[in-house]
């Protein structure tokens, strides 16, 4: 295809493109830069509409890339993997970048920028969503195909990492435009894509729609191939349960931790940053087990109520198009407030860089279950371990999404559909073993559960690719 270039095998963090957001010190501590958003951009969801939605100083403005290297170099140089192994398992294997030109409705052609990332592929097919986003740019992509890399190690699913994007202003599309940029897309990475080589599902602003429109398109080339991606929408082999299973995985991460902690999640009270489909569906199932919701907020503002908000309520006031602070029964707050309001668990689940260095030391919570990406700093990581704050990591608390991604495409390769029970059950046994595996090497080297988890996903890609023969 002549509009595609294909380059392997990059050197990852050592071409300087980070420079200007981090200096690195010798001891390869990053450094935030004190510069801070106002509005600003996402790595992890809806953006805000306009500007003033969105407090100033939410975010730092440390990218993903930085932080998902920080964390790989720290547990790399933990475990003594050989430099010249290192280079290979933090690069990215396949760099697909694209033209996606898009006749709109007013007459003219935009040509947008597509993004496939293969990060490394030795646990099995490359595997990870597509964001529809402005702000997306190769270095965001590959960066979240890392994180994928070692979040499916760590879950211990078949899979390697890969992670897409177009750079569309996916807020302003119709869905007939939405829907062209999606085959597009399809079209121009479809070589590198493939049941058994590389299946994408949704991510922010992509959702089951785009997924069908997907499965339809590599169908045109290919025939009726529904694993080719997963998040589809349930009439057409999508799965039960995945809607809700990040959401899900989160919660069965802090149960698993509340016992070792001494905490009853019948007694917990909890703040959910981002109430979109990973925080109302986390908030929703910790109501289930007597969990009190005492705050939430979206890229508007946020609400509270001591006496506890009705999660189930709050989400049917959202998807009847309502903004948070606006919901009858809580007190308006804004998000600087919605961090610092008491309670037993922070769920961050909206945008990356949203703890950091200037708020970490304000958070009032005892432990923070990562829903989104990245969404704590590695200067904030070490605030709140000094503050004793208990972090559930997101490469290990937010893998929910994709385990149920890779039940629908074993239901896909079978033809056959299991009930929604039996996928939440398989997603309790593989959330609960990913935690007590990452919590005893936790406590065997005496690190937090973040070093202890990327010490477990390198381990495993390390092993997979030597035993193939792939690294030496
Ligand atoms: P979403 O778009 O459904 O929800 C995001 C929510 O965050 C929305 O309510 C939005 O209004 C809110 N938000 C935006 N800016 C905000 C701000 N400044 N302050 C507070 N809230 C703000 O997205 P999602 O799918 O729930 O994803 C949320 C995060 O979880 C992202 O970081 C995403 O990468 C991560 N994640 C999602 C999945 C998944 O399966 N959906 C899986 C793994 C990780």
């Amino acid at each position: 295809m002549e509009d595609e270039t294909v380059t392997t095998a990059r050197d990852g963090p050592g071409d300087g493109r980070e420079a200007d957001a981090v200096e690195r010190r010798g001891d390869d501590t990053v450094v935030e830069k004190q510069a801070l958003h106002e509005g600003g951009t996402d790595d992890g969801a809806v953006a805000p509409e306009a500007p003033g939605e969105t407090a100033a100083d939410e975010r730092a403005e440390i990218s993903n890339f930085e932080v998902v290297n920080h964390y790989f170099n720290l547990a790399a140089e933990r475990l003594g993997i050989r430099d010249d192994v290192a280079a290979v398992l933090r690069s990215a294997y396949r760099e697909v970048q694209v033209q996606i030109p898009v006749t709109r409705t007013d007459g003219r052609i935009h040509v947008y920028t597509g993004y496939r990332v293969q990060h490394n592929g030795a646990r099995g097919p490359y595997k990870g969503g597509v964001r529809f986003h402005p702000d997306v740019d190769l270095d965001e992509v590959r960066a979240l195909a890392s994180l994928m890399t070692w979040k499916t190690a760590i879950a211990a699913i078949p899979f390697g990492g890969a992670k897409g994007g177009v750079n569309c202003p996916a807020n302003e599309l119709e869905d007939g435009e939405k829907e062209r940029v999606a085959r597009s897309f399809l079209n121009k990475v479809d070589k590198v894509l493939g049941p058994t080589r590389d299946i994408p599902a949704p991510d922010v602003n992509t959702d089951a729609q785009v997924m069908a429109w997907m499965m339809d398109e590599y169908g045109k080339l290919h025939g009726h191939t529904p694993a080719i991606v997963t998040g589809k929408p349930i009439s057409l082999e999508g799965s039960y349960g995945r809607e809700a299973a990040t959401g899900r995985g989160v919660v069965y991460m802090y149960r698993e931790a509340a016992g070792t902690l001494g905490m009853r999640p019948s007694e917990t009270t909890f703040a959910v940053q981002g109430f979109g489909n990973v925080g109302s569906w986390a908030a929703r199932i910790m109501q289930e087990l007597g969990a009190k919701l005492v705050a939430a907020s979206d890229a508007h503002g946020g609400t509270r109520s001591d006496a506890g908000i009705d999660a189930e309520a709050l989400a049917a006031h959202v998807r009847e198009g309502g903004r948070v602070p606006d919901f009858a029964d809580g007190e308006e707050i804004s998000p600087v407030e919605l961090l610092e309001t008491e309670c037993d668990v922070l769920i961050p689940a909206a945008l990356g860089g949203m703890i950091h260095k200037s708020n970490a030391d304000r958070l009032a919570c005892r432990v923070i279950v990562e829903g989104a990406n990245s969404p704590t700093t590695p200067a904030a990581d070490q605030i709140l371990e000094d503050k004793g704050v208990f972090v559930i990591p997101d490469v290990m608390a937010n893998a929910g999404g994709v385990v149920v991604s890779y039940f629908e495409w074993a239901q896909n390769l079978q033809h056959f559909r299991w009930e929604e029970r039996e996928v939440n059950d398989k997603l309790g046994r593989i959330m609960r073993r990913a935690y007590r595996e990452v919590a005893r090497r936790a406590e065997d080297d005496e690190v937090p559960l973040r070093v202890a988890a990327y010490e477990v996903g390198i381990e495993r890609v390390a092993e997979a690719a030597r035993t193939r023969g792939y690294i030496s």
